[in-house]
């Protein structure tokens, strides 16, 4: 039985058409070149070979080549003016409010990306309460304990907390721990999966 709702933020509560997530990706393949001494391009083939065994890309940074200035790295990939691709959206707002559940926010990102996300999108009042990577100790999802960390704050239990995200690696991570994900699959790309999916938010009223 559904009690509690988890979401990611980045590409989960916004579309991806926005436009945010690109520009995050071209300030971290800029920021990766930059430490790397290469041009964004190589660094973004060297970046994704690289993050498939870790969470995030700032953890393989830290892990596999000794970076150690995680507030150096998110103040140039989030910096303060960012969510101006974004706008209010009353029908996220009105999809949430239908939604009978206490919600939190799980990201891989910082605090203050998300709290400008949510302020942007005019939702940030919805949520008991944000989970960023700070909160993980720079460890965040797939990684168990930062699901695990998140539920235990927020006072919910995995048997009873449905988690989306649109990335399936950490769908699976929370399906791990024997929790129910939902793929928002938004691009249609990954049909053949087996995940339980949605392309748009509003489908959860049909599924929860
Ligand atoms: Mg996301």
């Amino acid at each position: 039985m559904t009690e509690a709702l988890m979401f990611d933020l980045d590409n989960t509560l916004y579309s991806e058409k926005s436009g945010m997530e690109t520009r995050v990706l071209r300030a971290i393949n800029e920021f990766v070149g930059a430490i790397l001494d290469l041009p964004p391009d190589k660094a973004n083939r060297v970046r994704r070979e690289g993050v498939r065994y870790y969470g995030t890309t700032l953890e393989w940074l830290i892990f596999e080549k000794g970076f150690d200035d995680s507030e150096a790295y998110f103040s140039y990939i989030h910096p303060e003016e960012e969510a101006e691709l974004l706008g209010p959206d009353p029908e996220l707002k009105a999809i949430l409010d239908s939604l009978p559940y206490p919600k939190i926010v799980l990201t891989n990102s910082p605090f203050e990306h998300a709290q400008r996300v949510l302020a942007a999108l005019g939702v940030e009042d919805r949520f008991q309460a944000i989970y960023d990577i700070r909160f993980n100790g720079l460890v965040g999802k797939p990684h168990p304990k930062s699901f695990l960390r998140a539920i235990e704050a927020a006072g919910f239990k995995v048997e009873s907390t449905v988690f989306v995200d649109d990335l399936p690696k950490y769908i699976l991570g929370y399906q791990a721990l024997g929790g129910r994900s939902i793929l928002k699959d938004e691009g249609r790309r990954f049909l053949d999966k087996g995940f339980e999916r949605i392309e748009s938010l509003a489908e959860l009223n049909f599924l929860l």
